[in-house]
């Protein structure tokens, strides 16, 4: 009798626990872009879908964060994302590239992370309820470019809109961790506050269209 207990507790366990770990998968939202921003959909670069469990969020902010690694003229976007992602996958063993936007030199915006699963970071911040948006490149060494810094603000003010954040809200990742990330270059136009009056500036037309 204790026997048949211990057994049927031990498959209730395991059927538990078997739901537990299913995997979310195909249900990654389309977002449509204005044609102002030139984005590259996950499908035109080759992203492979999720395969491990995810938590989902709510976006509430913006964070700015570059790619920490020279990258030269002759680089290709499309293969660094592709290695990007394997790496975030299989030597981190992260659901993902840890942010949910790349621009490459030229200023084109490639989607990566699906925006409703959190980013991941090596540094010591929550980046839960972040939008991240990364720029290839090392800006402490590189300058960013008119085009980048067009698409930082245009992706931004699309974010904005989108998920209602207010545009102070939009920050550099040292903003929140021991890091240089985004780079002095790039950070520079946080500081200013260039990056965020220009946001505005777009959202106020926005809303006049
Ligand atoms: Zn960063």
């Amino acid at each position: 009798m204790k026997k048949k207990f211990s057994l049927i507790v031990l498959l209730f366990v395991f059927t538990i626990s078997c739901s537990s770990v299913e995997v979310k998968k195909g249900d990654v939202q389309i977002y449509i872009y204005p044609n102002e921003l030139d984005v590259g959909t996950r499908s035109e670069w080759g992203w492979k879908e999720i395969e491990k469990e995810y938590s989902e969020h709510e976006i509430s902010k913006i964070t700015i964060h570059h790619g920490g690694v020279e990258f030269k003229e002759d680089k290709d976007p499309v293969q660094y994302l592709q290695n990007l992602q394997s790496w975030s996958r299989v030597e981190k063993n992260w659901v993902d590239i840890p942010y949910h936007y790349m621009i490459d030199l030229n200023g084109k915006i490639y989607e990566a992370r699906p925006l409703k699963i959190p980013g991941d970071t090596n540094t010591e911040y929550n980046p839960a309820g972040h939008a991240l948006i990364c720029v290839m490149g090392d800006y402490e060494i590189q300058k960013i470019s008119n085009a980048q810094l067009n698409s930082v603000v245009n992706l931004a003010a699309y974010l904005a809109n989108a998920f209602d954040i207010p545009p102070d809200s939009i920050k550099g990742h040292k903003d929140y961790a021991e890091t240089l990330c985004p780079g002095t270059d790039l950070y520079s136009y946080l500081l200013s506050g260039e990056i965020v009056s220009r946001v505005k500036t777009n959202l106020s037309e926005k809303v006049r269209k």
